[in-house]
Parts: C-alpha cells; structure tokens; sequence
C-alpha cells in the first residue's frame, strides 16, 4: 500500500472522489501538508435536492482544514462542482467531507466539539490552533442544530400530550361528538382504528 492509498483509506475517500496529488511544505510553522481531491472526468454527481445523477456545470475550488497529520496541519482542497439537474437547475453539490458553508471538514469539527465539552473555547482554539472566533462559529452551529432538536421533541411530547388529554373527550372509545351524534357504525371501530384511539 503506497502513502497515496493510505490517505485515501485515512480520508475515506468514495467514488467518484479521489486523492490526486500531495504536498508537505516544511518551510513554513507550522508544517503543512496540502492534500487535493478530484472526481473522476466525467463522474455524474447527484442533484442535491432529488438525488438524480447529474453532469457538472462547473466548479469552484474550495479548502478545508482537516484534522492534523501528525503534527502538521493538514489541508484539504477539492474542486467541487455544480450539477445540472433538468428539473431544479444549478446546484453546488455537497461534499460528503464536510458541511456547506463550513472551512472545516466534519472531523475536525467532531474532534473541536469533543474537546469543547471538556475545556473552554479559548483553550481548545488555542490547542487546535484556529482562532476562537471561528471555533465558536462551530459551537454555534452545533449547538444550534441540538437545540432545534431539542424543541422539535418537546413539539413531538405536546402533541403527544394533547392526543392524550383528548381522551376523556371519548366515550367507549368514540368520539363524545359522534357518539352524540349517533354514528353507529363508529361504535365498533375497526382494529386499527382502535388501536389508534386507545393512544
Ligand atoms: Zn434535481
């Protein structure tokens, strides 16, 4: 296995991705090394909002910080296309390395969110040398992103709490208002009818 395919496997690089070229520059501190990804000529990538395979419109290149190799910093840079779908138009693809938007690779960030629940922001930007302004711009998003979550499951417990409160509003399992209306073919709802009432 030669370095170019262990950085590959480090990477996790998929089709239609692959690691093109390499570079560690030790002239300058710290040492970096520059890793640079290219799909294949002629790969299809999917649309971004249906998933159909596309061709690429054009491209732009674009960097991220990847976790350290060793001691050096380490760079990732990808020309990243956009596709042509026929029904949504130009889209830039996602890249599955990383979020839009975002300078770092989803490792980097996963490793900097670690670290931050056990130290202060300023520490951890410190060790991961990056400023702390952007390092919060990822605790921002992450936190963001569990809150939403958050709010999202006690909207799934409130409705599930108004199903719940609505039960005294049945009568053997029927709604008060049909029942008060007489529909008899309610009073013998069917299995999964009652299954569903009986929540
Ligand atoms: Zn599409």
């Amino acid at each position: 296995m030669d370095g170019t395919q262990i950085l590959t496997l480090g990477l996790g690089l998929e089709a239609p991705w692959i690691l093109k070229d390499q570079h560690l520059d030790t002239s300058v501190s710290p040492h970096r090394l520059d890793l640079y990804v290219e799909a294949e000529r002629g790969s299809l990538y999917p649309c971004p909002e249906c998933g159909k395979a596309c061709p690429a419109h054009d491209f732009a290149d674009k960097t991220w910080r990847h976790l350290n190799f060793f001691q050096h910093h380490c760079y990732l840079h990808a020309r990243v296309p956009r596709t042509k779908c026929p029904v949504h138009g130009v889209k830039r693809i996602e890249v599955p390395w990383a979020r839009p938007g975002s300078d770092f690779t989803l490792l980097f960030e996963q490793a900097a969110m670690s670290l931050v629940k056990e130290m202060p922001v300023l520490a951890v930007s410190r060790q991961l040398e990056i400023s702390d302004k952007r390092l919060w711009r990822i605790v921002h998003h992450y936190v963001g992103r569990m809150l939403g979550a958050g709010f999202e499951q006690r909207g799934h417990r409130r409705r599930r709490r108004n199903r719940l409160s609505a039960r005294p509003a049945l009568r053997d399992g029927i709604p008060r208002h049909a029942a008060q209306a007489g529909a008899g073919d309610l009073r013998r709802p069917r299995p999964r009818q009652r299954h569903h009432q009986g929540l």
